[in-house]
């Protein structure tokens, strides 16, 4: 700040100069004892008072020098290296305001007692612009300081989030992997022995439970995986020209037993032929369907319907159209409230004792792990999925959709990850 002027008292810069140095005896020490007397950190660290005078006369020289000049860049560096010191030693920006203002007070003090009314006046023109300068600097610096420290501690939780979230996915990796090599022996002397034992019946029932628990087993595993996989971004498609409809068409045909037993109907519709042949990694794709089907098996009532239902959008971004995959069930339905969650792991709505009953009985759900996959793997073919449902109800049971939308390659694409963004809540009209 340069050139700083009071209107209509005439500043004599020097000369107030002259004055507050002629006055510190008179004015430090009191003011000295006034901030060091006082309830501030620094009074519980006696240790600090001597270099606390140090920097309090620096201050008082700099306000001086200013006051010479009516420029404050000695000023500026002293309440600079004030701030940088205290702050770290717990000082606040109302500490600072009270370390002002008690200077104030003493100049005010020794200017009543030393000078006329007129020449008061004139010396504290000259000082009040120094003292409004020096109060919106310090609130600058204590509030950038106070951002700073807040940036530091977000820095540090970001970095122990990310910490415990490699730890987690490592941990799971790891039990995985220590799980899965086991099982794979269970497994195999399990079928070893029921070659031995083919022609003792009761014998061969405990051995289905035993393959079924085995396969559940297994299932939990590779979706633990996946998890883990789709988590550190490492999920990697194997891209093949398919039929998107063969693929869905296969996994109802493995679920048909299951919806044959709750008397459920699985519709397909006609599919559009842009989706005869696309690149997509369909054993992937086969998961993203075994999933969503075997979801609306899960949570329909017997009897009901699920439809799985195909259609090109007339939505083009680069070179890509996109086909809309919509499963439908006349199920319980979903609550709003939890329809943005049921994607995230371990999201589960309904009661847990539930989930340890069945895999596809009504409502035995599995960890909730699924949904988490199933939108893993088709983001990373660069496709968007959402659920819509008017509620949750067990007895007017309102059903789901669930929008799966994908990129439409029939050439191999570069990068398959693209994102795509904004279309939930979209009118979509039908290719014609
Ligand atoms: P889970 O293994 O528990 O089925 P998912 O990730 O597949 O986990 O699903 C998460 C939750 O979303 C489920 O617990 C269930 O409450 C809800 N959900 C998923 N699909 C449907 C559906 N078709 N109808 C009703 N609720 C569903």
């Amino acid at each position: 700040m340069s050139g700083i002027e009071a209107a209509h008292v005439l500043i004599d810069h020097p000369k107030a100069a002259k004055w507050l140095k002629e006055q510190e005896r008179v004015i430090v020490p009191p003011w000295i004892r006034a901030v060091q007397g006082a309830d501030l950190p620094m009074r519980s660290r006696p240790g600090s008072r001597q270099m606390e005078s140090a920097q309090l006369i620096e201050l008082f020289d700099s306000v001086i020098a200013a006051t010479e000049t009516g420029d404050t860049p000695k000023l500026d560096a002293a309440i600079q290296a004030l701030v940088t010191d205290r702050l770290g030693k717990g000082y606040s920006l109302g500490d600072f305001l009270f370390v002002a203002n008690q200077l104030k007070s003493a100049i005010w003090k020794a200017a009543q007692e030393s000078l006329s009314s007129r020449e008061t006046i004139e010396v504290l023109a000259a000082l009040e612009p120094l003292f409004a300068h020096s109060v919106a600097r310090l609130a600058w610096l204590a509030s950038r300081a106070a951002e700073n420290q807040l940036e530091e501690e977000l820095e540090r939780t970001r970095f122990m989030l990310a910490k415990l979230d490699r730890v987690k996915s490592d941990f799971i990796n790891i039990a995985a992997h220590e799980l899965k090599t086991p099982l794979t022996l269970v497994q195999g002397y399990t079928a070893i022995l029921g070659s031995e034992l083919a022609g003792q019946r009761h014998l061969r029932t405990i051995l289905r439970g035993l393959a079924s628990g085995i396969k559940r087993l297994q299932t939990l595993i590779q979706d633990m995986l996946d998890v883990s996989l789709i988590d550190s971004n490492v999920l990697t498609l194997s891209l093949q020209p398919a039929s998107l409809y063969e693929i869905i068409r296969l996994a109802v045909d493995d679920l048909e037993q299951e919806a044959v037993d709750r008397q459920l109907i699985i519709q397909i519709s006609q599919f559009p032929r842009e989706v005869n042949s696309v690149y997509i990694d369909s054993q992937r794709m086969y998961q993203v369907f075994t999933n969503l089907i075997g979801n609306a098996i899960k949570y329909t009532p017997d009897g009901g319907t699920i439809g799985v239902h195909a259609r090109v959008l007339n939505i083009v971004e680069g070179d890509s159209q996109f086909v809309e995959v919509i499963v439908t069930d006349t199920g319980i339905g979903i609550e709003a409230e939890d329809l943005p969650h049921i994607f995230n792991k371990f999201y589960r709505i309904g009661e847990t004792e539930l989930h340890s009953t069945s895999k596809t009985q009504f409502k035995g759900g599995g960890p909730g792990l699924g949904l988490a996959i199933v939108k893993g793997i088709v983001e990373a073919h660069g496709g968007r999925i959402w659920a819509e449902s008017p509620g949750c109800d067990e007895v007017q049971c309102p059903g789901s959709n669930f929008h799966v939308v994908l990129p439409i390659h029939v050439e191999l694409p570069e990068s398959p990850s693209q994102r795509l963004l904004g279309l939930e809540g979209e009118t979509m009209k039908e290719s014609p």
